[in-house]
């Protein structure tokens, strides 16, 4: 790449915030209008800039919309620091943030086409798996059996709760639901989301899964599938690592030999397995 697509590949686009939704504690989802394409993919993320303050990687969250001239694009944030703190304490409808991306690596649904997927979530981790669903129930026929199996801590903490009950009409699509501990009411199971795997049934040669959450909960759905008999190669894992430039220059998100910015986010297991059980790589 030359000096000068890099500068280029750096500057923020202005997005203006279309819609705000309250999805959890500390948790919302933006809607942004950005003039113009703006190509984003399952899985891909976008370094999203609050003025003054400083920017953070945020994954795609809806599939990317053509409005006018213009691209509608979802991104949803959890406060965890000072770029996201201040994002969900001071963005609001008409506020205006910068978008530079789309960066990454997203997920391979076009090399799925015709097999089971079986997608595991935790938490914040359905935000970039959001799309997939959205990508398969529009295009439904390309895909044999799907399983969504999405759990966290309480249900008060799941994302998007006005639309998965949407999710188990999609024809063929079996969805578990997990809260990490009892609460009054919660009709579905109790424990762990990887605790759901062994429920899975699909011939495991057939299928791919698409995990996303806490790298512990990561970690344990990996035995789980491997128990299942999946393909090491068949696992496909979001990363998270804290990055700076997005497009593999600076170094801070190296990940053994890779770096998750420009190589992943979304890596098959068989790719990272070797660094995935080293602590602090
Ligand atoms: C590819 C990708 C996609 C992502 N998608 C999403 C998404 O869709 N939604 C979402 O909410 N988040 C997402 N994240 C996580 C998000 O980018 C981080 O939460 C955010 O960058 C934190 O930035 P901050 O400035 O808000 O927090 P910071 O102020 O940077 O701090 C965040 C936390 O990290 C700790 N910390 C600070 N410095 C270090 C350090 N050097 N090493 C280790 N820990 C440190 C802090 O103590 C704090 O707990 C994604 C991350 C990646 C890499």
């Amino acid at each position: 790449m030359q000096v000068s697509d890099s500068l280029r590949i750096l500057r923020s686009r202005k997005a203006i915030v279309v819609r705000v939704v309250d999805e959890a504690p500390a948790v919302k989802t933006f809607t942004l209008r950005i003039e113009g394409e703006h190509d984003i993919k399952p899985g891909q993320f976008n370094m999203i800039y609050y003025w003054g303050i400083g920017e953070a990687p945020i994954s795609l969250a809806n599939l990317p919309v053509r409005s006018g001239g213009s691209t509608i694009i979802e991104h949803t944030v959890r406060s965890t620091g000072i770029v996201t703190n201040t994002i969900i304490e001071k963005a609001r409808t008409g506020s205006i943030l910068g978008v530079r991306g789309p960066y990454g690596k997203g997920w391979p649904l076009d090399k799925h086409e015709n097999m089971n997927i079986v997608i595991v979530a935790g938490g914040i981790g359905l935000a970039p798996l959001r799309p997939v669903i959205k990508y398969i129930e529009k295009n439904r026929g390309k895909y044999r059996d799907i399983y969504i199996l999405y759990g966290a801590r309480t249900p008060t903490d799941m994302l998007y709760k006005y639309e998965l009950d949407n999710y188990f009409k999609i024809p063929g699509v079996k969805v578990m639901l997990s809260s990490d501990v009892r609460v009054e009411g919660w009709s579905h199971y109790v424990g762990f989301v990887t605790d759901l795997v062994k429920n899975i049934e699909v011939k495991p040669e057939e299928t791919v899964s698409y995990v996303c959450g806490p790298e512990v909960m990561m970690r344990v759905a990996v035995r789980r599938l491997l128990e299942k008999g999946f393909r090491k190669e068949n696992i496909y894992l979001s990363l998270e690592r804290r990055m700076r430039c997005g497009i593999g220059l600076c170094g801070t998100c190296q990940f053994g030999h890779y770096f998750v910015c420009k190589d992943g986010p979304v890596f098959p297991y068989s790719e990272v397995e070797d660094y995935l059980w080293i602590e602090g790589v």
